[in-house]
């Protein structure tokens, strides 16, 4: 494929879209970032995959993006430190514990290994866990976690070494029509696009914006922490709690410190700045869910956006004539990467894609199309 690609936004949707596009035999693909690669929601994710969703699209989606996810640190050729450590969701209500067998249930149907377990085998798996007000939980092994900024680093060499250009600190600040040709300007010069990507992530709208299309993309801010190092294999999984705050939290890979958060969202914003209020909300749910985390100092608070939708499932698509979109992940973008960009890149090169991309119209809004909303958290 001959034509000009530019796509707007070196996160994980930008950087994995051109590398699939690359395979697919795209010859000419740019992506121009603002700041360096990975800046945006992309290196401050909590690094969590999972396929365990409450419907079917995404339960497919995430269950090919998993066998991806597999297979992806060897065909980069590059460390991605992708484990399978489950997700353990928290059921303290029997509200609760009803709507998660009948996930697990539509799970199971779909050939996803989860099953509902008591507070015990909770204990079992995770040591350290306060079961006091646990009725049982919704175990996934297959889910995991992966490095962000390794699997970034990943795409982003594969990219170069099949000819992508990446043009950091690129800031796109206008598009305009020239010849029939969308024209993207950057204070490093212009760049002419037979096709237009808009992966901007938070930022998204802005883009639409340039291009003159309704946005359906909002800049949530969401935080997360990282704790000191610690002991590895106490707390393998993933462990979610919605009645306490939302919470997910679970064991970094490297080095053993715990990373999560809580869904304390604010928003829409484009500020960027973590506060105290969500270091005590923090503190006050990790503390609950893992006593032993009184003990334990937190080394790094930061935010980032949930790009979110109405409906909170993404934008996948072409929004107008040559013009595309990949956003609106809100807390499961990372996890989604794999199939998300594999088959936006099929759908722009050959045309069409097995995977299910209606359910992700960008103009499902506009006709008043509202999906049902993806489980949220980090
Ligand atoms: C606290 C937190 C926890 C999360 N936890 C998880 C998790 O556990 N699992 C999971 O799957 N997902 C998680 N997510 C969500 C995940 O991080 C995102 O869905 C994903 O990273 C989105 O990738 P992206 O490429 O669309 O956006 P981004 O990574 O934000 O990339 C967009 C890029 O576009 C660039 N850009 C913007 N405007 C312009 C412009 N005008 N010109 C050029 N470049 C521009 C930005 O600088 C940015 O680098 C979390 C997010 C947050 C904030």
């Amino acid at each position: 494929m001959k034509e000009r690609v530019v796509i707007v936004g070196g996160g994980i949707m930008g950087l994995a879209t051109a590398y699939h596009l690359a395979r697919l035999g795209a010859e000419n693909v740019t992506v121009l970032e603002r700041r360096f690669a990975g800046y945006g929601a992309t290196f401050r994710t909590g690094t969590g995959i999972r396929e365990s969703f409450g419907d079917e699209t995404n339960i497919w989606m995430m269950r090919e993006s998993i066998k991806m996810w597999k297979a992806l640190e060897e065909e980069l050729g590059h460390p991605t430190e992708y484990r399978q450590t489950g997700y353990m969701f928290l059921l303290h209500t029997e509200e609760e514990m009803e709507s998660f067998r009948r996930n697990v249930s539509l799970q199971n149907s779909l050939s996803v290994p989860s099953r509902i377990i008591s507070p015990e085998e909770a204990k079992e798996i995770v040591p350290p866990l306060n079961i006091e007000d646990v009725l049982g939980a919704a175990y996934n092994p297959e889910d995991g976690k992966a490095n962000p900024f390794l699997v970034l680093q990943g795409y982003k060499k594969a990219s170069l070494k099949m000819g992508v250009k990446i043009h950091e600190y690129s800031p796109v600040e206008g598009i305009v029509e020239r010849g029939g040709k969308r024209v993207v300007k950057t204070p490093r010069g212009e760049f002419e696009a037979d096709i237009l990507i808009n992966a901007a992530g938070g930022w998204s709208k802005l883009i639409d914006r340039m291009v003159a299309v309704p946005s359906h993309v909002e800049p949530y801010k969401h935080q997360a922490i990282k704790t000191e190092a610690l002991e590895r294999g106490q707390i393998n999984p993933m462990v979610v709690s919605f009645k306490h705050g939302g919470a997910y939290l679970t064991q970094d890979i490297a080095d053993g410190g715990v990373i999560g958060g809580v869904a304390l969202a604010e928003g829409p914003t484009f500020d960027m700045n973590p506060t105290l209020e969500y270091a005590i909300e923090v503190s006050r749910h990790f503390t609950w869910l893992i006593p032993a985390l009184k003990y334990v100092h937190i080394v790094r608070q930061w935010a980032g956006f949930y790009a979110t939708t109405p409906d909170k499932n993404p934008v996948i698509g072409e929004v107008a004539p040559g013009y595309y979109i990949i956003s609106g992940f809100s807390g499961h973008g990372f996890m989604m990467s794999p199939m998300a960009t594999k088959s936006l890149a099929e759908l722009i090169v050959e045309g069409g894609t097995s995977a299910p991309l209606d359910f992700y119209d960008p103009h499902r809004f506009e006709r008043g199309e509202f999906r049902e909303a993806a489980i949220q958290m980090g």
